[in-house]
């Protein structure tokens, strides 16, 4: 099950309303900076976040939200305080974030890190919204569950990563079977020309620091690992009508071209543009149409070339582990997923080295083998035992 054609009703002088899950990171960020440049095209309903009243606040007031969340509810009482005067309804708390999902907006842009955003999504997905998806966690962790709601709410996604833009940008999806495979870019991250042996040592702060885009630390980190190309894998399955096999990766350090898809007949079609959300995150928003964004044009002359290399999955492992997960499919993604989210903010805290990463979701993986999973119920349960597997391997 896939992701399939879409057509989105919707008049070119029409305003989209639009809540942003996430809205004070860097996705959310980079998706407020659409709508400012597009004020009469969008009009925010609610916005969230984990702790950063300040930033919340400021966006709440800009934007003149209906709705402001703050996920850790203790901080509540200083965004209210902060939006005192205004006509910006305050909430605090998990439950907080699933009603600013649930709220009217016909676009849902799913900008929260991590498993965290899976609930609130999946409730936009449940009352039909369309969702301009980020978080990538979210099919990871329950893709099929997350398909088989959307059919049955007749809900639309739009994949916002940048891969998956440039996937869906150029797929045939009237005609699948003309398409060989799908070819997966990765810049190979900051340490794509590091000896093994120096990997060791990496500190978080050279790891968060990518050669290309700016991103948050979490996903800053698996793209030093290459997890995050591993998460895309996997991600890519869920979202467009190939085999697993039909998945390919290919290292390309300039990330110009952010994907292709090869064809029966030969050709290969490739989506390009610098390395700016902006782009795949205007696409999501305006979709079918195309709006401007502010980013630098891409001048391939200055760019000179583009290169491409075999990605060295003995170096990189995090691939072949995701792979594998994905193979076993059932609870084994969201078990991969739930072990890397514990070990980077592990290696982010500095408890445990950058090559103790992939070891130890390789461990969580090994001792909590692959079950079947129909619900959501599931994918959470087999979360919360990787996460305490995995916290227990790392007190060890
Ligand atoms: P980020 O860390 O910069 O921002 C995360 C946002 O989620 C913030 O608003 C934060 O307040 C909120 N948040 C964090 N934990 C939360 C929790 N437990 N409950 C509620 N809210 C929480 O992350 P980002 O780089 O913007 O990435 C967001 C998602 O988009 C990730 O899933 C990432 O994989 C995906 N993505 C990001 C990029 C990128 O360029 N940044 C590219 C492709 C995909
Ligand atoms: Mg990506």
């Amino acid at each position: 099950m896939s992701i399939s054609t879409l057509s989105i009703p919707r008049s070119a002088t029409s305003t989209r309303t639009l809540t942003v899950l996430g809205s004070t990171g860097s996705i959310g960020k980079s998706t407020l900076k659409i709508v400012r440049q597009h004020p009469d095209r969008f009009r925010i309903i609610a916005l969230t976040a984990q702790n950063n009243v300040h930033e919340l606040a400021q966006q709440a007031k800009e934007f003149h939200a209906v709705l402001a969340v703050i996920a850790d509810e203790r901080k509540l009482p200083e965004l209210k305080a902060a939006l005192s005067g205004t006509s910006t309804r305050c909430l605090g708390g998990k439950e907080a974030l699933i009603e600013a999902a649930r709220m009217d907006a016909e676009l849902v842009m799913a900008a929260i890190v991590g498993a965290a955003g899976l609930p609130p999504a999946l409730h936009a997905v449940q009352r039909g919204a369309t969702l301009a998806l980020a978080n990538k966690e979210c099919l990871v962790c329950a893709g099929n569950v997350f398909l088989q709601e959307m059919k049955r709410h007749s809900s639309t996604l739009i994949p916002v990563d940048s891969e998956h833009n440039a996937i869906f940008q150029i797929f045939d999806f009237d005609a699948p079977e003309r398409v060989e495979n799908i070819i997966i870019t990765a810049s190979g991250g900051p340490f794509r020309n590091t000896a093994r042996s120096e990997l060791m040592d990496v500190t978080p702060e050279q790891a968060i620091k990518h050669p290309n885009w700016s991103m948050g630390a979490k996903i800053s980190v698996d793209s030093a690992t290459l997890m995050n190309k591993g998460l895309e894998v996997i991600e890519a399955y869920y979202l467009f009508p190939i085999a697993k096999d039909q998945i390919d990766v290919i290292v390309h350090p300039e990330s110009i071209i952010h994907s292709m898809v090869r064809y029966v007949d030969g050709s290969v079609l490739a989506q390009m543009g610098t390395p700016d959300m902006c782009t795949p995150i205007a696409y999501a928003l305006a979709y079918p149409e195309r709006i401007t964004t502010g980013s630098s044009h891409l001048d391939l002359t200055k760019v000179g070339n583009l290169s491409f290399h075999t990605l060295d999955e003995d170096v990189f492992p995090a691939i072949r582990m995701a792979r594998a997960a994905l193979a076993s499919e059932g609870t084994s993604p969201a078990t991969l997923n739930a072990a890397n989210e514990v070990a980077v903010e592990a290696f982010l805290k500095h408890r445990i080295r950058f090559t103790d990463i992939v070891p130890l979701i390789q461990q969580v993986l090994d001792a909590l083998p692959a079950q079947p999973v129909s619900s959501l119920d599931e994918v959470v349960e087999a979360d919360t035992k990787a996460r305490e597997k995995a916290q227990q391997l790392i007190r060890a």
